[in-house]
């Protein structure tokens, strides 16, 4: 009962990536920087096994970004033309890679990574992988002149993908799905559809997750200009009911979410975002608990795991590892509490 996982991504040690960044310069090269990888994820493995959680991430220690580390290994996109323009409807700019060219996988993008983290814990593990709807917005588009093209040519190679993590070992694959919570009307017109077929004849658990993003600036900032009530969820969770998706990865903690909600979400599991990222004050075991107890007077226990509410590659390590062990430790707790 209330499994515990995180979203993904963790901070970066400063041995090996710039510290406090979404798109941080790594600090090594070729086979040394692979090596530094490696090693980083021993680290992040550690730090979730101690802290409680169950099924653990490699921290994704192997990208530079969530969406540009699995783009950086596809034909047809090139990131010697970046081009600088707005992402996620507006709200901040950022260096977007261009598709020149039809979009191929010409080899695994994350094969060794699972290996790697298969023999690293014998916990179950947890894969992320950027949806293709996030995918189209955060690349300059010279090749397909429309987004939803795009969207499902990406949605192939993500699926093919998939299939060669979970022959590798894979136990849960999630999506990472942002702009579903910016782009309503094209979550419905063709949002979960790309996702389904991403998700086609996948055999491991499935997740999507969905989230108002890290807790950088712009972020926080588009937040506050949210007002009291974000409701975006209110269309995303039926949308995301009718999809082959098991589990929904959402916001909860700290944030404007009414927590009424999630009595949209009829079959799916759901994890429950109980710390938050864009807050650096350290939330308390009864805190969590205290999400539970709200959560649970819509959805029944047994679809109920815990996590946070987003990545926390940019946030200050030491805050993470804080988080994290809140996490576990209300965990522990709610199970206690709500046995
Ligand atoms: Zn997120």
């Amino acid at each position: 009962m209330f499994e515990t996982t995180i979203v993904g991504s963790l901070p970066k040690p400063f041995w090996l990536a710039e510290t406090n960044r979404l798109w941080p310069q790594w600090r090594w090269e070729g086979d040394q920087l692979r090596r530094a990888q490696r090693d980083a994820v021993t680290v992040m493995v550690a730090l979730q096994e101690r802290a409680g959680i169950d099924v653990v991430t490699d921290g994704e220690m192997g990208r530079r970004h969530f969406v540009h580390g699995f783009l950086e290994r596809i034909e047809g996109v090139d990131f010697s033309r970046l081009v600088r323009d707005f992402i996620r409807d507006g709200r901040y700019q950022a260096d977007l890679p261009t598709v020149v060219a039809p979009v191929r996988r010409s080899a695994p993008v994350h094969v060794d990574d699972v290996r790697h983290l298969r023999a690293s814990t014998q916990r179950p593990i947890k894969l992320t992988i950027p949806g293709p709807m996030t995918m189209v917005d955060t690349l300059h588009d010279e090749a397909y002149g429309d987004r939803r093209t795009l969207a499902f040519a990406l949605a192939e190679i993500v699926n093919q993908e998939i299939l060669d993590l979970v022959e590798a070992g894979l136990d849960v694959v999630q999506l990472d799905e942002p702009a579903f919570n910016v782009y309503l009307d094209e979550v419905e017109e063709w949002g979960i559809a790309a996702l389904d077929r991403a998700l086609a004849g996948v055999r491991c658990r499935t997740a999507v997750h969905v989230c108002y993003g890290y807790g950088i600036e712009a972020n926080i900032a588009w937040k506050q200009s949210l007002g009291a009530v974000w409701d975006h969820y209110r269309r995303v969770l039926p949308a995301l009911e009718s999809s082959r998706v098991d589990e929904l990865s959402i916001e909860c903690a700290g944030s404007c979410v009414p927590i009424e909600l999630l009595g949209l979400v009829k079959k799916k599991r759901v994890a429950v975002g109980a710390v938050d990222v864009a807050s650096d004050r350290v939330e308390t075991p009864e805190e969590v608990v205290d999400t539970v107890r709200r959560v649970l007077e819509y959805v029944p226990r047994e679809r109920i795991a815990l996590s946070t509410n987003c990545g926390m590659a940019p946030m200050e390590r030491s805050l993470a590892e804080a988080k994290l062990a809140t996490l576990g430790a209300g965990a522990v707790l709610a199970r206690v509490r709500f046995d």
